[in-house]
């Protein structure tokens, strides 16, 4: 094949091929203004790798994007890391620090349940009771041992009120997700970037040992083996290099490609927050962000399910759906994001509508995906439970979730 290893690459893509890491390092040169004369139309190189990026999806796909309607648990909200950039945490005794009660469970399950949601998403502080004693007491009290148990007990009550869960607690040893499989249809952690140089002195994670990309790689890995539906991705914009981002893609096709586990991608684009040590760093541009989205997509390839949260980009739902994302993830009809309280869902009539307009559905899904639904990734009970919503769409029709 001839040409520059731009050019190459973009050869590949036109056609279909699977793109090799010196394509992906190629693809950064999509930063340069490079302006592309097509007959009578000029575009730029990102319009053209947004246009791959859709080709890919729509390969083998229908015209449906999707959703997950969600209610959102924060568990506890006590964590032993200090990223910072984030609001979510807090230390004992702090104002706002909070861990939900089995009641305070069961109760929002419930309300969720009316509200049309199907997913329960237990999200919650990476391993409290190692940093703070009091918290081990505090589960005691509740029957738990540990943080993973006493999520694993409130994945059951989610289950008693026909959620189906999905749990991001963090980093999880191997036993911990095995404990947690029979109760759980699948399972996330961001990979957020593959570079260990984002723990350095002065990064993001200098305090946030569970940022460990080796770590949270090898929790994948575990995933993988013990055949967990997974869910992971990439925070773009925490001081990372663009070589740092694609590398980090690269990891994730390896982790794929070696497990099959990968159900979904998640291109997160960082915003910053008041009141955290980056709250003046610059976000990444709208355009550095959906050239990142195209590219994931062209190196994940058409199967993979790429998914970018529409309430960190609430101005660019069209790009986007132009970039080849295919899945929107999780909205709440009942609760904020607890990680982004700033940014809030959008009204899904909105997204439809945008959806409508380029050509697309809007559809509910399941926090499996369809193509894990089968004994080798899902305990037979967790089967059944996702059997019930075998006829999705009308299920969701029919318990108020069209309402949102
Ligand atoms: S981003 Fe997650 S791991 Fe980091 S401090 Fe916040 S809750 Fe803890």
């Amino acid at each position: 094949m001839v040409g520059n290893p731009l050019d190459r690459a973009l050869a590949r893509a036109r056609a279909f091929e699977r793109l090799g890491d010196d394509d992906a390092y190629a693809l950064l040169h999509a930063g340069s203004p490079r302006w592309v004369a097509d007959g009578d139309r000029e575009w730029s190189l990102t319009e053209e790798i947004c246009e791959l990026a859709c080709r890919q999806r729509d390969r083998d796909r229908d015209r449906v994007l999707t959703w997950s309607p969600k209610v959102f648990l924060p568990v506890t909200n006590l964590c032993r890391d200090r990223c910072t950039y984030c609001t979510f945490r807090r230390d004992p005794g702090e104002a706002g620090e909070w861990t939900m009660t089995p009641d305070e469970i069961r109760q929002w399950s419930e309300r969720g349940k009316e509200a049309g949601c199907i997913e329960a998403l237990m999200c919650l502080g990476d391993k409290p009771e190692i940093a703070f004693r009091g918290f081990s007491a505090e589960l005691e009290r509740w029957g738990a041992a540990s943080t993973a148990e006493y999520v694993g007990l409130a994945c059951s009550l989610a289950l008693e009120a026909d959620l189906l869960p999905h749990t991001n607690a963090g980093l999880l040893s191997h036993d911990e997700m095995r404990n947690l499989r029979p109760v759980n249809v699948s399972f996330g952690l961001m990979l957020e970037n593959v570079s260990p140089r984002l723990r350095a002195r002065g990064m993001p994670h200098q305090y946030a040992p569970d940022k460990d990309p080796a770590a949270r790689v090898s929790m994948i890995a575990d995933a993988g083996k013990l055949r967990i539906p997974f869910t992971s991705g990439i925070l773009v914009g925490i001081g990372e290099t663009e070589a740092e981002r694609i590398a980090s893609l690269l990891e994730l096709r390896r982790l794929h490609e070696q497990y099959g586990h990968l159900q979904e991608v998640i291109i997160q684009n960082f915003r910053h927050k008041d009141a955290t040590p980056m709250s003046g760093f610059p976000e990444p541009t709208e355009d550095e962000f959906i050239r990142c989205v195209a590219i994931a997509r062209l190196l994940l390839g058409p199967a993979m399910n790429i998914q970018a949260p529409p309430n960190l980009s609430p101005h660019g739902h069209a790009r986007l759906v132009n970039a080849g994302i295919n899945d929107w993830g999780g909205i709440s009809p009942v609760t904020a994001d607890y990680v982004n309280p700033g940014d809030p869902w959008p009204h899904l009539e909105d997204l439809a509508q945008t959806c409508s307009g380029l050509g697309f559905e809007l559809e509910p899904r399941l926090p499996v995906y369809p193509e894990y639904v089968n004994d080798e990734f899902l305990d037979p009970d967790m089967r059944l439970a996702v059997e019930r919503f075998a006829d999705l769409p009308a299920a969701v029709a029919a318990q108020g979730g069209a309402a949102l």
